[in-house]
C-alpha cells in the first residue's frame, strides 16, 4: 500500500514538472522555445480556421488536427485553454465560389460551415471555445481600420479601398524574415492571396465594385467588405486581449496572413501581438502539396462515407507524423493506421479480459516508463512519433504478461485507465466498454437463452449459444451474471506484430 502510494505520488510530481517544462518550436524566432504562459495555468490560442467556400479538405484537417492535440496536450498538462478558431466566410473565395454557383453569400458558406463541423466531430475533433465569424464582426474590424489610419498606418487609395502603408511598420517582414527596405515602397495588391515577392501594401477595406454583387456593408469608412487579415486581427483580439499566447496554422499562412496580421494588431495596439506562432507543415500528394487549385485532394467525406475507411484510422494517420514535417498522403498510409488502430483497440479488449496472477511491480514500473518516456516527448513541441513509439513499446510489453497470465484484474484496470488517459490526447481509441451495444435481436437471443437455462433446456440454451456465435458474439456465464463480447476484433495478437 505504501509503496504503491509512493508511486502515485511521483506519478503527479512527474506531471506537475512536466507542465514547466513545455517547449514549442516557435516560427518567430525559429527556435524551440520554453513555453510560458501570460497567465499561469492559462493558454490563449487563436487558430486560424476554415475558409468555407467549399469542403474542406484531409490537407486542412492535417492542420486542424495539429491544433487539437495541441490543445488536448496543453489540457492534459492541466492548462486551461480558451481557443478561438474563426470561419471566413466572407473573402475573395468566398464571394467568387458563391457566384459561381449563383447562391447567396450566406447560403453558400452556410452550406459548408455546416460540412466543417460535421467532418470535425468524424474526425473526433475537440470543440474550440468559439467560432467567430467574419461576418458577425464587421463593426470590429471597421474599428480597427479607424484606429490604424489614426494612427497613420492606413490611407486609401484612388479607388477608395483602404491599404496598410508597410513601409511604415518597422518590423515588417519579421515572422517571414525579410526586410521592408527590399520591398517595393507605395505599390499595391488588392487581392488576399499573394507571394512574398509580391510584398506591396495590402487592402485592409475592399471599396466595393461590381464584382462583389450584393456583398458589401455600407460603413463610416465606405461601403465595401473587409480584407482577409484585417479579419483575423479583430476577432482574435477581441476574444482573446491584445497579446494572445499561441497562433497557429498551416506554414501556407505565415505569409501574406499572419504578416499582415502581426503588423495591423502590433501597430493598432503598440504591444506584441503573438508569443508564440506555431506552423503545420503540408500534407502532400506524390510531392505536391494537397490543395485545391491542385485538384490532388480528399475530402473527409470522400475517405470515410465513399470509400469507407474508418474515421478513427483518418485521423491517426494525420496526426502521426510530427506536424513540422510534411508527409505524403497514400492508400497504403491510411491501411497501415488503421492496423495500429485496431491493434490499440484490440489491446483495450484484451485489458477488460485479463485476469492474471498479480504481478503489480513490474506493471507499475512500465506505467511509469510509458508515463515519462510519453510526456517527455509531448513536452518537447509535440514530439508525436517518440511519444506513440514509447506507447507501443509498452502496449507490446503488457501484452506479453497478458500471454503468460502476469496481469491482475486490478492492474489491468489501471492499465486501461491510464490508457484511456493517453487518448485523451490521441483521441483515436476510445473507450470500449462504451461503445459496445448489442443488436436487439442478440438482446432477445440472450433472454431466451437465459429462459432455457432457468427451465435447464441445456439444448436450447446450447443452440442459442451457437446461433450468437455465428453472429460474432460470444458469452460467458459467470458468478456475476451473463457477460456478452462483440468479436469484431482480433482477441489475441501475435507476439511479433509490429510496433506491439
Ligand atoms: P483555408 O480553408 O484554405 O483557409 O485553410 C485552412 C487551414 O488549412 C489553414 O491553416 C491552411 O494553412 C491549412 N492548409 C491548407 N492546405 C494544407 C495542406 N496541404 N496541409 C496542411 N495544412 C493545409
Ligand atoms: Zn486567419
Amino acid at each position: 500500500m505504501f509503496k504503491y502510494g509512493f508511486l502515485l505520488f511521483l506519478f503527479g510530481k512527474c506531471m506537475s514538472q512536466a507542465a514547466e517544462n513545455i517547449h514549442f518550436f516557435n516560427t518567430l524566432s525559429r527556435k524551440k522555445e520554453k513555453f510560458i504562459p501570460i497567465e499561469k495555468g492559462k493558454v490563449k490560442m487563436y487558430t486560424c480556421g476554415p475558409t468555407v467556400y467549399d469542403y474542406a479538405h484531409i490537407g486542412n484537417f492535417r492542420s486542424f488536427l495539429f491544433e487539437d492535440i495541441l490543445r488536448r496536450w496543453l489540457e492534459y498538462r492541466g492548462f486551461q485553454v480558451t481557443q478561438v478558431m474563426n470561419l471566413t466566410d466572407v473573402d475573395d473565395r468566398t464571394i467568387a465560389a458563391s457566384k459561381k454557383e449563383g447562391i447567396p453569400l450566406k447560403e453558400h458558406t452556410g452550406k459548408y460551415v455546416k460540412a466543417f463541423f460535421e467532418d470535425l466531430d468524424t474526425l473526433h475533433v475537440q470543440r474550440a471555445s468559439i467560432y467567430p465569424r467574419a461576418t458577425e464582426h464587421i463593426p470590429e474590424m471597421v474599428a480597427l481600420i479607424k484606429k490604424l489610419m489614426e494612427k497613420g498606418y492606413g490611407y486609401v487609395g484612388e479607388d477608395g479601398s483602404i491599404y496598410y502603408k508597410i513601409a511604415k511598420f518597422k518590423n515588417y517582414g519579421q515572422l517571414s524574415k525579410f526586410k521592408v527596405a527590399e520591398l517595393k515602397v507605395g505599390a499595391r495588391v488588392k487581392v488576399d492571396e499573394y507571394d512574398k515577392e509580391q510584398a506591396q501594401d495590402f487592402a485592409l477595406w475592399k471599396a466595393w465594385d461590381e464584382g462583389d454583387g450584393d456583398v458589401f456593408w455600407e460603413t463610416e469608412i465606405g461601403k465595401g467588405r473587409p480584407g482577409w487579415h484585417i479579419e483575423c486581427s479583430a476577432m482574435s483580439m477581441k476574444y482573446l486581449g491584445e497579446t494572445l499566447d499561441i497562433h497557429t496554422g498551416g506554414v501556407d499562412n505565415m505569409f501574406p496572413h499572419h504578416e499582415n496580421e502581426i503588423a495591423q494588431s502590433e501597430a493598432a495596439t503598440g504591444k506584441k501581438f503573438v508569443n508564440y506562432w506555431m506552423h503545420c507543415e503540408h500534407l502532400m500528394v506524390e510531392g505536391k502539396r494537397m490543395g485545391k487549385r491542385f485538384g490532388n485532394y480528399y475530402t473527409v467525406q470522400d475517405l470515410t462515407k465513399k470509400l469507407k475507411h474508418d474515421p478513427r484510422a483518418v485521423r491517426y494517420l494525420l496526426i502521426s507524423t510530427h506536424y513540422r514535417q510534411q508527409f505524403n498522403f497514400t492508400f497504403a498510409g491510411l491501411e497501415a493506421a488503421k492496423n495500429v488502430v485496431d491493434r490499440l483497440v484490440n489491446f483495450m479488449y484484451r485489458l477488460l479480459d485479463a485476469d492474471g496472477k498479480d504481478c503489480g511491480e513490474e506493471t507499475q514500473l512500465l506505467m511509469m516508463q510509458v508515463n515519462k518516456s510519453f510526456g517527455e516527448a509531448m513536452d518537447d513541441d509535440l514530439n508525436i512519433g517518440i511519444a506513440l513509439a514509447a506507447l507501443f513499446d509498452f502496449v507490446r510489453d503488457i501484452n506479453n504478461l497478458i500471454d503468460v497470465g502476469k496481469l491482475s484484474r486490478r492492474k489491468a484496470n489501471e492499465v486501461y485507465a491510464m490508457m484511456l488517459g493517453f487518448d485523451k490526447v490521441l483521441g483515436v481509441i476510445g473507450d470500449v466498454r462504451k461503445e459496445e451495444k448489442l443488436p436487439k435481436e442478440a438482446e432477445e437471443l440472450i433472454r431466451r437463452r437465459e429462459e432455457a437455462r432457468k427451465a435447464k433446456d441445456w439444448k436450447t440454451a446450447d443452440q442459442i449459444r451457437l446461433q450468437l456465435q455465428a453472429m460474432g458474439i460470444t458469452i460467458q456465464d459467470t458468478p456475476q451474471g451473463i457477460k456478452w463480447r462483440i468479436e469484431k476484433h482480433q482477441t489475441n495478437p501475435t507476439k511479433n506484430d509490429s510496433h506491439m
